[in-house]
């Protein structure tokens, strides 16, 4: 820290809105300047790249241009609008923040950070960047991008994902931000860390701020920022069922507590290991169990690998046909034609599962 004086501080900023002038690229979220688009943009983009937000980014805005109307939409047209780009409790949250914007706000996000982090899924990295590019007051933004840029600049060699760590590069943050365009100054920083100073082979030749760079004067920008422990994955087999009966297939609405909840899905169950008549023996219990209907698994159709969270899960998809039963009561479930299979938001897999399902019907 002490490598930047104040005169390091001045020099980092007008290199870095100089070159901000000149490459910023045109995104469709910072044409608008409102703390709604902002926020729904930023809620989109953790985790997930630009290139792939673009598209959702607009389709969401084309549906639920204001948060009056997010508001007013059911959760389950929220969520098969953000189908695919998972992590559904983002949406979730969109939903309900949309909610108590409208109800308990008067429909105007509040302009200060702790008000903003008082709302479902808004955090302070997201209140931050709601604060500086909507209403343009200071208020500094450590994310992916500025988190690795921020630990080249100052040489921050130790784990920047501890609580002390986090301090540092807040603290750095804040002490870089100038009063004057802090939001135009926190957009430089993250396009700066997007575009320049990326994760491999930081372009440090063509950077603005390599002149005050501490790693790029110890050489160190290709070990820094210093990587996280590997997690350890842990190898899953799931079986998803699709039972027909009459021309239509069972779906179930997932529940509040599982995952992706609010999605529907085909019914879906943990597998220890059995295979052949004893896999189908218990997929049918499991059915019956669940649904209240008896069915007879038939072939398996594909399958698919997919990650969650630190599960690497092998998916097995199964045919069966309904035999006899009612379905529960106070359950969701529904038997849907494989054409009604776009109105529902599911999961992933579900979707691929549910192509798969529309490309053999007749
Ligand atoms: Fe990143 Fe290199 Fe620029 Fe330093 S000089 S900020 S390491 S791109």
């Amino acid at each position: 820290m002490s490598a930047f004086d104040s005169n390091r501080l001045q020099k980092l900023r007008r290199n870095l809105l100089a070159w901000y002038a000149k490459h910023a690229r045109d995104l469709p979220w910072r044409r608008t300047g409102k703390p709604y688009a902002i926020w729904i943009s930023e809620i989109m983009l953790q985790q997930t790249t630009v290139a792939a937000v673009v598209p959702y980014f607009e389709r969401f805005m084309r549906r639920f241009p204001t948060v009056v109307k997010l508001a007013a939409a059911e959760e389950e047209e929220v969520l098969r609008h953000w189908e695919g780009l998972g992590y559904y409790s983002r949406a979730r949250n969109i939903h309900r923040t949309a909610r108590v914007v409208t109800t308990e706000l008067g429909g105007r996000f509040p302009d200060d950070v702790s008000s903003l982090e008082k709302l479902p899924g808004i955090g302070r990295y997201t209140a931050g960047a709601i604060v500086s590019f909507a209403f343009d007051k200071p208020a500094p933004i450590v994310e992916a991008n500025t988190l690795r840029l921020h630990c080249r600049l100052l040489g921050y060699d130790e784990d920047p994902r501890t609580a002390a760590g986090q301090n540092v590069l807040w603290d750095f943050a804040e002490r870089i931000l100038p009063r004057k365009q802090p939001g135009r100054f926190n957009q430089a920083v993250m396009e700066l860390g997007s575009q320049v100073c990326t994760p491999k082979e930081p372009a440090c030749e063509r950077c603005p701020l390599k002149s005050v760079c501490v790693a790029f004067a110890n050489g160190t920008q290709a070990e820094l920022p210093r990587p996280k422990k590997r997690q350890v994955l842990t190898d899953v087999t799931e079986a998803t069922v699709a039972v027909h009966k009459d021309g239509r297939y069972l779906l179930y609405r997932r529940g509040e507590n599982e995952r992706w909840a609010g999605l529907w899905d085909f019914p879906r169950y943990q597998i220890n290991g059995e295979t052949g008549a004893a896999l189908a023996a218990k997929l049918e219990s499991q059915i019956q169990e669940s649904t209240g209907i008896s069915s007879a698994i038939g072939d398996r159709l594909v399958e698919f690998r997919h990650g969650v969270t630190r599960y690497r899960i092998r998916l097995l998809c199964y045919s069966a046909e309904y035999c006899e039963g009612r379905l529960k009561r106070g359950t969701e479930l529904k038997w849907v034609r494989s054409e009604e299979f776009s109105a529902y938001p599911l999961s992933v897999t579900g979707r691929k599962f549910a192509r798969h399902l529309e490309n053999l019907s007749p």
